[in-house]
């Protein structure tokens, strides 16, 4: 295995106790705020968006004239540093990685960076494949995927991504890459489940 693609929120600190609760509820207010409707019809409208797009944004883009990077600044303007402090544990695994590590997150990259700082891993983790990079087509669309591979130059096989969320792990475990699901107990063909990312540590890749 050459190369771990490491998600951000909900991986590397546990489910629900960072910032990306508050990033959903932000996108609701900026779809509220920039189209004129009520909360059940932004529900809507953002499931409609991302079935048909992958995600909200693609949805505002394409129909609403929304730029991606005046979107990203204000759904991410959240107290990273207030909800995440520095995990010397967290530290010690991702240091202990010999792979080459690229974050892979459908994060903004100075979101990632203040999530990374928070948790005080930015220094070991400098590759951040964040979504202007996956041209705003989020996981768990193949799209991303195939990109951050082909710029890298490498296979589906010597890759493993660690992810919080199935959708995403299935679409890495589909195209061949090897699949660590954190945070479940889910059993699931071809996925390895652990119940958080210091089990990762005990996985050989
Ligand atoms: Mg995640």
């Amino acid at each position: 295995m050459k190369m771990i693609l490491l998600d951000v929120d909900d991986t590397l600190y546990p489910k629900g106790a960072g910032p990306f609760n508050l990033v959903t509820g932000k996108i609701d207010e900026y779809v509220m705020s920039w189209c004129g409707i009520g909360i059940k019809e932004t529900r809507a409208l953002r499931n409609r968006y991302i079935d048909i797009y992958g995600s909200t944004l693609g949805g505002l883009m394409r129909h609403h004239g929304v730029d991606p990077d005046h979107y990203l600044d204000k759904v991410h303007d959240v107290p990273v540093e207030e909800l995440l402090c520095a995990d010397e544990r967290l530290r010690e695994i991702i240091s202990g990685f010999e792979q080459d590590m690229v974050v892979f997150s459908n994060g903004s990259t100075g979101y990632v960076r203040r999530v990374l700082g928070s948790l005080g891993v930015l220094d070991l983790l400098g590759d951040l494949f964040t979504i202007e990079f996956m041209d705003y087509v989020p996981k768990p669309r193949t799209y991303p995927y195939r990109k951050l591979l082909e710029l890298y130059g490498v296979s589906p096989r010597d890759c493993v991504l660690v992810d919080d969320r199935l959708p995403n792990i299935l679409t890495a475990r589909d195209m061949g890459m090897k699949a660590v699901l954190v945070g479940s107990e889910a059993s699931v063909p071809g996925v390895t489940a652990v119940p958080d990312i210091y089990s990762v540590a005990e996985i050989t890749f």
